[in-house]
């Protein structure tokens, strides 16, 4: 007889174990991690600036972006003042809790209380993988569809909120944002919406505004 290994359950439990740590580490230093994730052109580095630009007198914030190449986004965030580290990933299609833990180490976030992760522009495996962070964030935008949440259900399973990006363009895609919402909530329940555009800024007061609350909540809870 021969042993049956399953390769995925085992890297999955490893990645999950490592998270962990990632997250209790960034506890102890009471640095805020933000898993932000969504797809190549979803309006990950264009929300991650208006965000940015709302919470950055309030916090010490840091950049981690992550690309299987290129340093574009990490010059983009750069321009705003907040330090910034670009990763990549070699090819790898999303971060894992190690390869986090190590951007961490090398962005070095002992002045820092808010730090963002810009994962791979991915909706498949970034979901399977947890980094650690004390947020995860999806971003769909309006182009993509309302469908999304059926044919990428982990990633909404497991996001904590659901932003709606590029909701100006609504119209346009056939969007609906309720029905969107309606498909997410079904996989999970508790999943927080907003509805913004990045370009326009709408929307981005209400979704900053509760992120600055769900901070202060985590930064004075035991
Ligand atoms: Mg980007
Ligand atoms: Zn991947």
């Amino acid at each position: 007889m021969f042993e049956v290994y399953e390769t995925k359950v085992r890297i999955t439990a490893d990645n999950d174990a490592e998270a962990e740590k990632v997250r209790e580490a960034m506890k102890e230093k009471k640095v805020f991690l933000i898993n932000l994730m969504g797809s190549p052109g979803a309006g990950k580095t264009s929300t991650l600036i208006r965000t940015i630009n709302a919470l950055k007198d309030d916090y010490r914030i840091g950049v981690m972006e992550a690309d299987m190449d290129s340093d574009v986004d990490a010059r983009t965030i750069e321009a705003l003042g907040v330090k910034v580290i670009q990763l990549h990933t070699g090819g790898s299609c999303h971060m894992d809790a190690d390869m986090t833990a190590r951007g961490l180490d090398r962005l070095n976030v002992d002045d820092l209380d808010v730090v963002f992760l810009e994962n791979v522009g991915n909706l498949v495996c970034p979901a399977e993988f947890d980094v650690g962070a004390a947020l995860k964030v999806m971003i769909l935008s309006a182009p993509e569809g309302d469908d999304k949440p059926l044919k990428y259900p982990l990633m909404f399973t497991v996001s904590n909120v659901m932003l709606m990006n590029k909701i100006d363009t609504k119209d346009v895609f056939d969007f609906d944002p309720e029905k969107a919402l309606a498909r997410a909530k079904n996989l999970n329940p508790d999943i927080v919406p907003f509805c913004l555009s990045a370009k326009t800024g709408e929307g981005f007061d209400a979704w900053t505004a509760w992120l600055k609350c769900t901070i202060e909540a985590w930064r004075t809870e035991g």
